[in-house]
């Protein structure tokens, strides 16, 4: 079956230093039934590599280049990253839509890009405060899902992870309730059995949005919730491990 995830996003945190004593410490707690995973800034990636020296804690980055390589100043290719060794990236994360403009239609094809060189993506996906507010929620979700599924094909999923984050519990201390998130894993869920039902029994379904120590193991314990994806409690490592010991 599925197996629980835990991702931990930095942004734009951490540095040398503090990304090789955050592994260090990780690594030493083993995590037979979670899956863990790091998105550290680029630059400490490699960092991050060579003191995992393990399986204990898998690398991601937080976003890539839709292409595939050329004229394309600062950007990331995947090539790059899974040369390097990397297995997960994030797309679509709000942030990213939010402050870089980024389209359904740019998701989608970083995503093609991705899974084209054998990452697995992890597609974030979540509504705004004024789009629940309206009674839109399942309809951005719908679309949001749909265009990637659409673009990129079925296939194109066997790897992907899934992450509903609603926009206004990220880095805001409001955690959608255990209900109101379990609510929408289901409905993903049902999206992805509109397509193919092994598919959706398989694809890992996380939540993100100010999980804590603290609220953690109630939204695990949601059918429908895989893991979490992690922001601002992953930086550090006693607290991202909580949340991993609350996924176990
Ligand atoms: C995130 O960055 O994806 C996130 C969910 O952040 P936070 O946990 O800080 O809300």
């Amino acid at each position: 079956m599925r197996g629980m995830l835990v991702a931990g996003n930095w942004k734009m945190h951490g540095s040398m230093h503090s990304t090789r004593e955050w592994v260090a410490m990780v690594k030493a707690i083993s995590s037979p039934t979670c899956t863990r995973v790091m998105f550290p800034p680029f630059p400490y990636l490699s960092t991050a590599m060579q003191v995992a020296t393990s399986d204990e804690v898998a690398m991601g980055a937080q976003d890539l280049s839709q292409h595939a390589e050329g004229a394309y100043t600062g950007e990331v290719a995947a090539s790059m990253l899974q040369d390097i060794g990397v297995e997960y990236v994030l797309v679509g994360h709000s942030e990213r839509r939010q402050y870089h403009a980024e389209s359904d239609a740019v998701v989608a094809a970083k995503f093609l890009a991705a899974v084209s060189v054998g990452l697995r993506p992890v597609l974030c996906l979540g509504e705004t405060l004024e789009e629940r507010e309206a009674g839109r929620t399942e309809e951005v979700i719908r679309r949001q899902l749909g265009t990637v599924l659409d673009r990129c094909g079925l296939s194109a999923f066997s790897e992907a992870v899934i992450a509903y984050e609603p926009v206004w519990a990220i880095g805001t201390g409001h955690t959608a309730h255990p209900d109101q998130a379990q609510q929408i894993h289901a409905f993903i869920r049902s999206q992805l059995a509109g397509r193919d039902a092994k598919l959706a029994r398989m694809t890992r379904l996380l939540y993100g949005g100010s999980v804590k120590p603290d609220n953690a193991a109630e939204l695990f314990s949601e059918a429908d919730i895989d893991g979490g994806l992690v922001g601002g409690a992953s930086l550090q490592a006693v607290d991202f491990l909580a949340i991993c010991a609350a996924a176990s």
